[in-house]
């Protein structure tokens, strides 16, 4: 990285978005993490990659949620670091529900978490981006972008929705020396698939390793895990120059997924 950049990457309390972070900011970028936790864990966290990577390193606790927090969230970033040069729209969440059964009040928040937010921090960083002639802006999709499964209605919505976003701004940037792209994982080994592991071999008497091929991994067909280290290395990958003419795409990483 030639120029100082700085990069917000949401949802980088935990993992692919905290890998992200960490990638980038051993790259020399100052980094804004946001998400939820432990507010003590988070700020050790904070400060140690701030002291091992020698960078500025922000936090915001925004409930990407609420539109206003987002605002603030943006305007805390101008402020502090001078704008956001590098957009991770990562933060995301997920229920399984038949669709006659899904609680309205989980579609309501799923939608503005995974899709709605995106929109609203791409519409507030745009303006710098394009006024500087460079910008960086990448979703985490998923390989639901690309394709579905059964009861996740609301999560395959909303990264279906991501992925028409990603290609509109990619169009609407691109003579401004703004990109905008997906990545899109399959399954990904984050303490959050750890604990589906854990919970799935009880409820349904297996084994782990009988979860992880036979569950989890039932869809992937090199039935092994992305890591989020890979993910990150994608993501600098497109911030990278050799990444400048990468843009509007949807970059699958995951084990061979959506080739079904
Ligand atoms: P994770 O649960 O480990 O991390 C999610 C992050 O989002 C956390 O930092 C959390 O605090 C934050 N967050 C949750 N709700 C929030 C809110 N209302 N406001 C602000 N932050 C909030 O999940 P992960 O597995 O690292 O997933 C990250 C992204 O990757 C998501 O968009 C997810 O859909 C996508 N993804 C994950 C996988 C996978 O297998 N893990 C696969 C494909 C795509």
């Amino acid at each position: 990285m030639t120029k100082k950049r700085t990069a917000l990457v949401t949802g980088s309390t935990s993992g692919i978005g905290k890998a992200i972070a960490e990638r980038f900011a051993a790259g020399g970028a100052d980094v804004i993490l946001s998400g939820f936790g432990d507010a003590d864990a988070i700020e050790a966290d904070r400060a140690a990659l701030a002291a091992s990577a020698g960078v500025e390193v922000g936090y915001s606790g925004a409930d990407l949620t609420d539109p206003e927090a987002i605002a603030e969230m943006m305007a805390m970033a101008e402020v502090d670091f001078g704008g956001v040069d590098i957009l991770v729209n990562n933060a995301g969440i997920q229920h399984v529900s038949p669709i006659e059964d899904f609680p309205a009040r989980k579609w309501d928040l799923i939608i503005a978490l995974n899709l709605t937010a995106a929109f609203h921090t791409i519409r507030l960083a745009m303006p710098h981006m394009k006024q500087q002639g460079w910008g960086r802006i990448i979703n985490t999709a998923s390989a639901h972008a690309l394709v579905a499964s059964p009861f996740k209605s609301a999560y395959v919505a909303a990264k279906h929705g991501i992925a028409g976003l990603t290609k509109t701004i990619a169009l609407e940037g691109a003579e401004f020396g703004v990109r905008c792209n997906a990545i899109c994982p399959g399954y990904v080994y984050t303490p959050l698939v750890e604990g589906q592991i854990a919970d799935t071999a009880k409820s349904r008497g297996m084994t782990e390793d009988e979860v992880k091929r036979d569950v989890l991994l039932a869809a992937q067909p090199t039935k092994e895990f992305v890591t989020s280290e890979q993910v990150a290395a994608m993501a600098a990958f497109l911030i990278s120059p050799d990444g400048d003419q990468i843009n509007g795409a949807m970059m699958q990483i995951d084990g061979g997924w959506v080739a079904h």
